[in-house]
């Protein structure tokens, strides 16, 4: 059964989780039994609590879930979603709309001529090669043509370096986000909301539910008329908030599932009448 509602849900650390995002605290014998969402190189590098994998089948089966994320394709194709799995998905922050796993020309098209209202990616790639040290960029990464990412040792970033490269591309239509071990940098018309915005047209969805835990997932989340995130993550810490966003409880991987189950209590309620049992 579906209804008209679109789910939006971001990827890493708000639906899935490396071991390093897991935040399990406690006891091992407390911790929640966790199945593998990704394979790389041959090891399981991502992963879900195996209630959260459960009930991302139901919420499949209720509502257009649109996973939305800002990995490429070929990173988001990696993702095992429980069978069928969603028909639906956003890649590259908005750059692309999967249908089938099928990018939709038209859109891409679009988005890119969009993007010639801020300043090119070489641009924003020069300037990265020049103020990025050896120190503490890993690499130096492009996303399909589209934006542009260092892989960084975290712990050794300059303090400033996040804010000063903030402001630098706010100057040329860009924005900033720090996500674990990666610094993104991302044309302002490259949005999540707007390639969420196409697929409920598509679908003739009423509303849309959406979670993420980044600045990247802000304005998706600014636009659903029902949004969640997790206790953790870039907008965590920046203590965002709005008037139809509510914050999980947990932290962590269980935060995570605590964020599916929300979804799916969502769509259910606007599924069914009000006042009735079911
Ligand atoms: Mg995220």
């Amino acid at each position: 059964m579906s209804t008209g509602v679109v789910v939006a849900c971001d990827l890493d650390r708000t639906l899935i989780y490396s071991a390093a995002a897991l935040r399990l605290g406690g006891e091992d014998e407390d911790a929640p039994a966790m199945t593998v969402a990704e394979v790389f190189d041959g090891e399981p590098i991502s992963f879900w609590t195996r209630d959260a994998e459960q009930m991302l089948g139901d919420l499949v089966e209720a509502s257009t879930f649109v996973p939305t994320t800002t990995r490429t394709r070929k990173q988001y194709a990696r993702v095992r979603f429980p069978e069928p799995g969603p028909r639906y998905a956003v890649t590259s922050n908005g750059g692309h709309i999967l249908v089938d796993g099928e990018p939709c020309a038209d859109w891409s098209r679009a988005v890119r001529e969009r993007l010639d209202e801020c300043a090119p990616l070489t641009e924003v790639v020069d300037h990265l090669a020049a103020v990025g040290d050896d120190a503490w960029v890993r690499k130096h990464r492009v996303a399909e043509d589209l934006f542009t990412y260092l892989v960084v040792h975290r712990d050794a970033l300059p303090p400033s370096f996040v804010d000063d490269l903030t402001q630098w591309c706010a100057e040329r239509g860009w924005t900033v986000s720090l996500q674990g071990r990666k610094v993104y940098c991302v044309p302002m018309p490259l949005t999540k909301s707007a390639a969420v915005a196409e697929v409920a047209q598509r679908v003739g969805a009423g509303r849309t539910f959406a979670a993420g835990d980044s600045l990247l997932d802000a304005d998706l989340l600014e636009h659903a008329d029902v949004a969640f995130r997790p206790a953790h993550g870039e907008l965590h810490e920046a203590g965002w908030q709005a008037p139809h966003l509510t914050v999980t409880r947990r932290a962590g991987v269980a935060g995570g599932e605590e964020i599916v189950a929300r979804l799916l209590a969502a769509v259910r309620a606007e599924a069914a009448p009000e006042g009735s049992a079911a």
